[in-house]
């Protein structure tokens, strides 16, 4: 039997056994996914030992990303450009291979919610700078944005990243993040402010274009105050749920050897379990 895991410090809180176990027992496959709580002190010798665990692949989370990346005996594409990695797998040869699904995740969801997202070119507001707006950036740029405005309450934090990204990114100031929505075409919401236990987002949406869509990468709740805002101006939203299902895509499949589907019940199972926490 094949069997898979998510790996993170502290992990109790992860979906993803949620979301694979789901895959596994629609399409009757003989597998498992589990959870493995490892201390950053360990986390190069679990890795290293994965097969021996009996393990075929795993999914990665915080704070643990950036150690499989180093890990990985190859990474591919979207690992190297973030530095990080989210999926690992053993090849045919056991050597421990790294991918990063999240910009995929992220993108692939909103080609699907707001499929016109870029279509006149208006520039894109990012908040945050930490590793999911990274994700995040990548796959707006992957996806053809031309025009980004990054902003962080740390302003070296933006500065870095828009430097790694190639000057496709404009920093502003977190003071002057109301000002800079005048004109956007897409907010992001990549902080992790509005995530339960966490404040809200201090955001004005008054110089939002009406027509804006307005995505929020948070998704516990699933309805954060940003989006009820922008939903009682009329503006379309993005939830972050489907960035969380659709980068458990390619895992599956490397490891179970079955493209697997994000339906509108997986997206409902998955939402009546956070409405549950
Ligand atoms: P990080 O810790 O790397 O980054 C946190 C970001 O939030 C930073 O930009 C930080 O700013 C900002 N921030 C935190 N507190 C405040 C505050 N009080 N005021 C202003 N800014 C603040 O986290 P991640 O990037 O990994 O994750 C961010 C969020 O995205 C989390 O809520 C996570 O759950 C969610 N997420 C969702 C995914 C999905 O699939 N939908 C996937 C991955 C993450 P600063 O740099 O100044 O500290």
């Amino acid at each position: 039997m094949k069997r898979a895991c998510v790996i993170g410090w502290p992990v109790q809180h992860s979906r993803s056994p949620l979301i694979h176990r789901y895959w596994l027992k629609l399409h009757g496959l003989e597998g498992a996914y589990e959870k493995e709580a490892v201390p950053p002190a360990e986390i190069d010798a679990f890795l290293r030992s994965l097969g021996e665990r009996g393990y075929v692949g795993a999914n990665v989370t915080l704070p643990h990303k950036e150690a499989a990346f180093a890990a990985a005996d190859q990474a591919d594409k979207a690992a190297t450009a973030m530095g990080a990695a989210n999926t690992l797998w053993l090849d045919a040869e056991g050597r421990l291979q790294a991918s990063n699904t999240d910009a995929y995740g992220f993108i692939t969801h909103l080609n699907q919610q707001a499929p016109d997202w870029n279509r006149d070119r208006r520039p894109v507001v990012v908040l945050g700078a930490g590793g999911a707006a990274r994700a995040i950036l990548r796959g707006l740029l992957d996806g053809g944005a031309s025009n980004i405005v990054l902003s962080n309450r740390s302003r070296d934090r933006a500065e870095a990243l828009a430097e790694i990204l190639g000057g496709r990114v404009a920093v502003v100031p977190w003071e002057d993040r109301d000002k800079a929505l005048a004109g956007c075409g897409l907010l992001v919401n990549a902080t992790s402010l509005g995530m339960t236990g966490k404040p809200p987002l201090d955001l004005c949406l008054a110089a939002l274009p009406a027509d804006a869509i307005v995505a929020d990468i948070v998704y516990s709740p699933l309805v954060t105050s940003l989006l009820e805002a922008a939903r009682a101006r009329g503006n379309p939203t993005v939830d972050g749920l489907g960035m969380l299902l659709h980068q458990a895509v390619p895992g599956f499949e490397r490891w179970f050897g079955l493209r697997p589907e994000v339906t509108p019940e997986l997206r409902a199972y998955v939402a009546a379990n956070l409405a549950e926490a």
